[in-house]
């Protein structure tokens, strides 16, 4: 069944800034979403801002999530119902490891095929996926994010989409520092997930844009989104 994410008046401001004010997007699954602009332009306030990032509240405006409205909701709850946010920036998790940042994420996650998985059963699909994003296996003991390299950030982002396969894809610059091979795969990600999933995402790479083969193309201006042609 199609999903659906409006964005409905959306207005936020930081320190009397404004970021951006009244503005408007619906995104369905099935659909590929750009957002441009320039550095500083809010980009990544505006996906903040969906996420429910404590630091990011909306002045005013709603979101709706199938008709819902979610603007209350914390950063969790919105993630339980298939948002999902790929860090421009990914925060370093110093202490906890990957495999047991994933396997906790998972279970918040009852519907999911490895919630209360086996050991055995999702140590063999985070390998799997690891290879998918290109890396080692060795990364299941080491802390999240710590000393990884930017590309490695960014495949690392990429791999929990695969995992999560959630209905709603924020992607903050996810092809930034990833070499052109890591870009195509990513690429083709999004085409394998976009019937079941929307994306909304934001690159400055008009080469990874024309792989996302995208349905709608929007820039953010001075506060304001223009739908380009
Ligand atoms: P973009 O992603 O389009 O480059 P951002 O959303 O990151 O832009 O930033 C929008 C504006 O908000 C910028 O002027 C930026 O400096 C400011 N900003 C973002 N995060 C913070 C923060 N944590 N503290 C202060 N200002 C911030
Ligand atoms: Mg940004």
């Amino acid at each position: 069944m199609k999903a659906t994410l409006a964005l409905q008046g959306l207005t936020f401001r930081r320190e009397g800034k404004t970021i951006f004010e009244n503005l408007e997007l619906s995104l369905s699954t099935g659909e590929v979403h750009v957002l441009s602009g320039a550095n500083g332009a809010g980009k990544s306030s505006l996906l903040q801002c969906v996420a429910g990032h404590p630091h990011y509240k909306l002045e005013s405006g709603q979101i709706q999530l199938n008709g819902e409205n979610i603007v209350d909701w914390p950063p969790e709850k919105r993630a339980q119902a298939g948002i999902f946010l790929a860090f421009q920036m990914p925060y370093e998790l110093e202490g906890l490891t990957v495999a047991n940042f994933l396997r906790t994420a998972l279970k918040f996650f009852p519907q999911h095929p490895l919630h209360g998985a086996s050991a055995t059963e999702f140590y063999q699909q985070i390998y799997r996926l690891l290879e998918a994003v290109g890396l080692p296996k060795t990364f299941t003991g080491r802390s999240v994010h710590q000393g990884f390299s930017g590309g490695e950030k960014k495949r690392f982002e990429w791999l929990q989409l695969r995992l999560l396969q959630p209905k709603f894809a924020l992607l903050d610059e996810i092809d930034s520092g990833l070499d052109v091979d890591a870009r195509q795969c990513i690429g083709k990600s999004i085409q394998e997930m976009r019937s079941t999933t929307g994306f909304l995402l934001v690159s400055h790479n008009q080469d990874f844009v024309t792989l996302c083969q995208p349905t709608a193309l929007h820039q953010l201006e001075n506060g304001h989104l223009q739908n380009l042609p």
